[in-house]
C-alpha cells in the first residue's frame, strides 16, 4: 500500500477522473506537473489525450512500443498517443464508421508532432501487403514535403506550421491503410515576402541554397547564399499610415541550430520521388521557387517622371509599366506570393493523386486536423485574425460536441443530472463571423470600396458598429487605464484564449489579395468573380466542420509548458492559462459526473446476447428489457451504469471492457 502511494506521489495519475480532487485547477496542475517532470508527457481525461510538450527527444516511439499499444484495451497500459491511435482504430473497425482526432493547443505545443505520431502508428502498425507499403511510404513522406513548403521557423516554434492541415487516412476492410487525402487552409503567403525579426521564410528555400546540387543551382542561377537573396534577408521599413512605425529587421536568421537545412534538402527530394512527381515535375517545381528568390531581387528606382524604372537587369531584362516605384514594389510582391501561393496548391493536389485510392470498395477514414495553433505576437496583424478566429471555431466545435451535446444527450435521455457551467466562446465567433455587422462582413464591406475605404476607415466602421460588443475594444472606445496599452491603429479582441492586440494596418490590403494586371497574365491567373481571404476562409472552415461534424470526435490536447522551448521547464502560469481556455476543468468534470460509454440498447443487445442465456438466441421483449437482463446476468453494480430513455450509460469504460473481453471469449 505504502509503495503505491509513493508511487502515485512521484508520477501522478495517469487518469484525471480519477483524481480525488477533482474540481481543484491546483491539483489538475500538481498532477500535470508531477508527471512531466517524470517525463510522462501524457495523460488522460477518460478518452481525451493531454500531451505536454517535453522539448526533448523521448524513447518512447520505437516499433516496440507500438506492438505494445497494438489492440491492448486503453486503460489497461500507461496513456500515451499510440493507445488512443489504436483506441479509434479498433473502434473504427468494430462499428464501421468514420472517425476524426482532433488536435488542438496553441503553436508550439506539439500538434504537428503529435499528428506525425499518430500517423506513424497507422503506417506501420496496421495489417499491411506488399501493395500497401507503397501507400504506406507515400503517407508518411507527404510530410516532410508539406512541411518543407508550408513550415517555417517563427518566434514561437522553429517548425511552426503555417497552413492547416486535414488529412484523411481511409482504411479498407481488413484495416489496412489503403489511401488519403489532404485539405490545406489559407498558407500563410505573406511569409513569402516578409518575416518578423528572428523568424524566416518557409524551409524550401533555404533547403534549396542551402542542399541543392551544384548543377542544379548553376541551372537556377542560384547562388549559395542566403544573405544575396532579399525575401530571405533584407532591412525593410515597415510603415503604419503615416508615422514611421518601426523600424524592422526582415527575417535574418537564415541558420537556426534546431535545422538541418542540408540533410532536409536530401529528405525532401527523395520524398518526391516516392510521392511520384516525375523528374520534370521536380525540376519546374524547384525552377519555380528559384523565381521567387530571383523576383524578390528586382529592385527598382524612379525615373525623371516618377516612375518605377529596373536598376539591374540581372533577373529581368525589360519591364514598361507607369507605376510609382512604392507601386512596383507591391506589384511584384504580390506577384511572388501568388506564384507561391499557387505552386503550394498545385503540390498538394499532386499529393492527393499520389494518395487517392482507385478502388471503388467502402472504405472507412480516420481524419486528423492538424491547424495551426492559437498565437499572440507582439505586433499581430491579418494572418493572425484568420489564424485565431480559426481557433475560436474549432473551440466552438469542441463544446458543441462535447461539454453541449453531452449534457443535452443526459438530459434528453432522461438521466439525473448536475449541468456543469461552461464558458460558450459563441459571442466571439459571433462577434467575428455574423451576418453584415460581423468583423468579417465589415472588412469585406470596406474592401468593396477600392480608393475611399483604408484601413483606419475600416477601423472607424467597427468602433461604429460593434463598439459596444463586451469582447471588443480600442484606442477610442477603451477606458483610461486600458488606452495606454493601445495605439491609434490597433483592436484588440478577447479572444477564448487570452486577448490580443491586432494592428489594422494592411487589413484590406491582405484581404483582397490582389495582383495588378500585368501580374496576374504573367502567371494567367483566372482573377474575376474572386472572394475576400477571409471569406474564403470563412466558407471553408464551415466545410471543415460539415466534415468533423459527419465523424465521432476524440482529442488530443497539447499543453506548451514554457516559452522558451526548453526541456524541464514547468511555467506554472502559462500551464493554468492554458487549462483554463482548453476547458480542461469543464471537460473533467462533465467526464466525471457522466458516463464513459453509451450504446443504443438494441446494438448494445445485439453485440452481447450471446453472453446470457435469457437473451441468447432471441430475445421476445423490448430491447431495454433485454439489456436489464443482460447487465443483470453479468452482475453490473446499480452505480455503474444508468438506464435512458434509448440507451444505456456505462459509468467506467473497465466495465465495458470486461464485458467485451468476455464476448471475445465466448
Ligand atoms: P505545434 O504544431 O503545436 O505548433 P510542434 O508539433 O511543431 O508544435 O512542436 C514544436 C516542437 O516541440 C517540435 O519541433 C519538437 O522540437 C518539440 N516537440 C513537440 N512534441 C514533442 C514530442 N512528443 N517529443 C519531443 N519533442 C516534441
Ligand atoms: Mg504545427
Amino acid at each position: 500500500m505504502e509503495a503505491s502511494l509513493t508511487a502515485r506521489d512521484r508520477v501522478g495519475i495517469q487518469d484525471f477522473v480519477l483524481l480525488d480532487n477533482y474540481t481543484s485547477e491546483s491539483a489538475f496542475l500538481d498532477n500535470l506537473r508531477k508527471r512531466s517532470h517524470e517525463n510522462l508527457i501524457y495523460t488522460y481525461i477518460g478518452t481525451l489525450l493531454v500531451s505536454v510538450n517535453p522539448y526533448k527527444e523521448l524513447d518512447i516511439y520505437s516499433k516496440k512500443q507500438m506492438d505494445t499499444y497494438m489492440g491492448v484495451n486503453f486503460f489497461e497500459l500507461p496513456p500515451h498517443i499510440y493507445a488512443l491511435a489504436d483506441n479509434v482504430f479498433r473502434t473504427m473497425q468494430s462499428e464501421y464508421n468514420n472517425h476524426f482526432i482532433l488536435i488542438s493547443g496553441e503553436s508550439g505545443a506539439g500538434k504537428t508532432e503529435a499528428s506525425k505520431k499518430i500517423l506513424q502508428f497507422y503506417a506501420v502498425s496496421c495489417p499491411s501487403t506488399k501493395l500497401l507499403n507503397n501507400v504506406r511510404d507515400r503517407l508518411l513522406l507527404s510530410n516532410p514535403v508539406l512541411e518543407a513548403f508550408g513550415n517555417a521557423k517563427t518566434l514561437k516554434n522553429d517548425n511552426s506550421s503555417r497552413f492547416g492541415k486535414y488529412m484523411d487516412i481511409q482504411f479498407d476492410h481488413q484495416g489496412g491503410a489503403v489511401g488519403g487525402h489532404i485539405l490545406s487552409y489559407l498558407l500563410e503567403k505573406s511569409r513569402v515576402v516578409h518575416q518578423n525579426h528572428g523568424e524566416r521564410n518557409f524551409h524550401i528555400f533555404y533547403q534549396l541554397v542551402e542542399g541543392g546540387e551544384e548543377d542544379l543551382l548553376r541551372w537556377l542561377g542560384l547562388e549559395r547564399n542566403c544573405q544575396h537573396y532579399r525575401y530571405l534577408v533584407q532591412v525593410k521599413k515597415n510603415l503604419l499610415t503615416q508615422t514611421i512605425y518601426s523600424c524592422l529587421l526582415q527575417g535574418d536568421c537564415a541558420k537556426v541550430s534546431s535545422i538541418n537545412d542540408k540533410s532536409d534538402w536530401k529528405m525532401v527530394r527523395k520524398a518526391l520521388s516516392v510521392i511520384e512527381f516525375s523528374e520534370s515535375d521536380i525540376e519546374n517545381l524547384f525552377a519555380i521557387i528559384a523565381s521567387v528568390l530571383h523576383l524578390g531581387n528586382v529592385k527598382f528606382e524612379a525615373d525623371v517622371r516618377g516612375y518605377a524604372s529596373l536598376n539591374n537587369n540581372q533577373e529581368m531584362h525589360w519591364v514598361l509599366s507607369p507605376f510609382s516605384v512604392d507601386h512596383a514594389v507591391y506589384a511584384r510582391d504580390a506577384l511572388a506570393k501568388a506564384i507561391y501561393g499557387r505552386t503550394f496548391n498545385w503540390l498538394v493536389n499532386k499529393i492527393n493523386e499520389s494518395l487517392a485510392n482507385k478502388d471503388s470498395s467502402r472504405k472507412t477514414v480516420i481524419g486528423l486536423l492538424d491547424i495551426y495553433g492559437f498565437e499572440v505576437f507582439n505586433v499581430n496583424s491579418f494572418e493572425q485574425f484568420c489564424i485565431n478566429y480559426c481557433n475560436e471555431k474549432l473551440q466552438q466545435l469542441f463544446i458543441q460536441l462535447t461539454l453541449k451535446s453531452e449534457q443535452e444527450e443526459y438530459e434528453m435521455e432522461g438521466i439525473e443530472w448536475e449541468p456543469v457551467p461552461y464558458f460558450n466562446n459563441k459571442i466571439i465567433c459571433d462577434l467575428v463571423e455574423e451576418k453584415h455587422r460581423g468583423i468579417i462582413a465589415l472588412l469585406d464591406e470596406e474592401c468593396l470600396r477600392p480608393g475611399e475605404a483604408t484601413d483606419l476607415t475600416l477601423l472607424e466602421k467597427m468602433e461604429e458598429e460593434i463598439g459596444g460588443h463586451p469582447h471588443f475594444v480600442t484606442h477610442k472606445l477603451a477606458d483610461k487605464k486600458t488606452r495606454k496599452t493601445l495605439e491609434r491603429g490597433d483592436f484588440r479582441l478577447l479572444h477564448y484564449a487570452g486577448e490580443v492586440t491586432y494592428c489594422v494596418v494592411g487589413f484590406l490590403d491582405k484581404n483582397n489579395d490582389l495582383l495588378y494586371r500585368n501580374g496576374k497574365e504573367v502567371i494567367s491567373f483566372n482573377f474575376y468573380c474572386k472572394k475576400q481571404v477571409v471569406t474564403q476562409f470563412k466558407s471553408s472552415l464551415v466545410g471543415l466542420t460539415e466534415i468533423l461534424m459527419s465523424k465521432e470526435p476524440w482529442y488530443v490536447r497539447c499543453i506548451k509548458p514554457n516559452e522558451a522551448k526548453q526541456p524541464g521547464r514547468f511555467d506554472d502560469v502559462l500551464v493554468r492559462h492554458q487549462v483554463k481556455y482548453l476547458g480542461l476543468m469543464e471537460h473533467l468534470r462533465v467526464r466525471r459526473a457522466g458516463f464513459a460509454y453509451r450504446r443504443k440498447y438494441d446494438i448494445f443487445l445485439q453485440r452481447y446476447k450471446p453472453l446470457c442465456p435469457d437473451t441468447w438466441p432471441n430475445w421476445r421483449g423490448t430491447a431495454a428489457e433485454g439489456v436489464q437482463r443482460l447487465i443483470k446476468h453479468l452482475g453490473y453494480k446499480p452505480d455503474e451504469y444508468k438506464m435512458g430513455r434509448t440507451k444505456i450509460f456505462i459509468r467506467h469504460p473497465r466495465t465495458l471492457f470486461a464485458t467485451e473481453d468476455a464476448f471475445q471469449i465466448c
